[in-house]
């Protein structure tokens, strides 16, 4: 299949970043059906449960080698699995498998008072509750009103019974609360500029370079506003669904020229499809910690991400 539905601009840039070597198979992603992965809300249920639960309506997922709790459906099924009484009862969270490893870098742990700081719909907040036993403290923040209760609703469904809401710019917590938690993830709002799909004219229609400038003034306040409320010792994981280097790399090394106490931590990655970080974009270069960054590759089965992991 060709790519002429694809913006000549958006196209150009995402060969400039991604590189000859790598676009195609990312174009190839755009346009070919996904699988659906979830998450075993361990909360709630064991993974050997659901999956007799799923045997039982025809599903037999694939279990994904890197996490006990993570497993895929192929296309044909999704709707199947969406619609069950498991997803209906927060016994299994529908998830992309970049977003589950995510949390699994971040690593929180029970009895911690962590923090998500752009936390709606909930995702990464209820696996992260799930690593924390359900045991310490979890506060999560979102400023759009709908959007919180959407995280409230599904965090009462999962069965968290750590967390404390807060309706309000993340870019204000590390003045009010500095110092405050262990473990702290940013998965912040970005130009969404990898979630281009052919069959979804409207998922491009989104992408421009102005949002991409504007989101990524919004994320230099948001990543010193997390800084700030990490404790001496405190671990964060910074992480977008873009490519941009605007919103990734940029934003990384501002945080580490702003604030001296901020070290990158290298990721082990358990797949093969992903690139560090890059130190050099048009006419700017980057501090050689960025490398330790890493850009998902998204194909059939992960979605484009990128993720830095953070330490004080
Ligand atoms: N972590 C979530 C999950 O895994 O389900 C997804 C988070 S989504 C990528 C980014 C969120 O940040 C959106 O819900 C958006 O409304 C919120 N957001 C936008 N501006 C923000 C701000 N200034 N402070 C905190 N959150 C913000």
């Amino acid at each position: 299949m060709n790519h002429d539905w694809l913006d000549p601009a958006y196209c150009e840039r995402l060969t400039q970043i991604m590189g000859e070597s790598h676009v195609q198979q990312v174009i190839d992603s755009f346009q070919t059906p996904k699988t659906t992965s979830f998450r075993v809300n361990r909360i709630k249920t064991s993974p050997q449960e659901v999956l007799e639960t799923l045997q039982d309506i025809g599903i037999a997922p694939e279990p994904v080698s890197w996490c006990e709790e993570a497993f895929i459906v192929p296309p044909e099924q999704r709707s199947l699995l969406t619609h069950s009484q498991l997803v209906s009862d927060g016994d299994i969270y529908i998830q992309g498998l970049s977003s589950i490893f995510a949390t699994l870098v971040l690593q929180p742990e029970p009895d911690q008072w962590n923090l998500d700081m752009a936390a709606a719909p909930g995702g990464k907040a209820s696996h992260m509750a799930v690593l924390m036993e359900n045991r310490g403290k979890l506060s999560v923040v979102e400023p759009i009103r709908p959007r919180m209760y959407r995280l409230a609703d599904n965090l009462k469904l999962q069965g968290v019974e750590i967390q404390k809401t807060y309706l309000m710019d993340g870019r204000k917590v590390g003045g009010k609360v500095p110092e405050r938690f262990d473990c702290i993830m940013l998965d912040a709002p970005c130009s969404g500029d990898s979630r281009i799909r052919f069959d979804k004219p409207k998922s491009q229609a989104y992408w421009s370079p102005r949002k991409v400038k504007e989101q990524s003034r919004k994320q230099k306040g948001l990543i010193l506003s997390a800084f700030q409320a990490l404790k001496p010792g405190g671990r964060m994981l910074y992480c977008t669904c873009s490519f941009s280097p605007e919103e990734n790399e940029a934003i990384v090394d501002h945080l580490l020229q702003e604030e001296p106490e901020s070290r990158l931590s290298p990721i082990e990655v358990p797949f093969s499809n992903w690139t560090p970080g890059m130190q050099q974009w048009q006419d700017q270069s980057w501090d050689d910690q960025v490398q330790q960054c890493v850009r998902v590759i998204p194909n059939a089965n992960y979605d484009g991400f990128f993720m830095a992991s953070i330490r004080k």
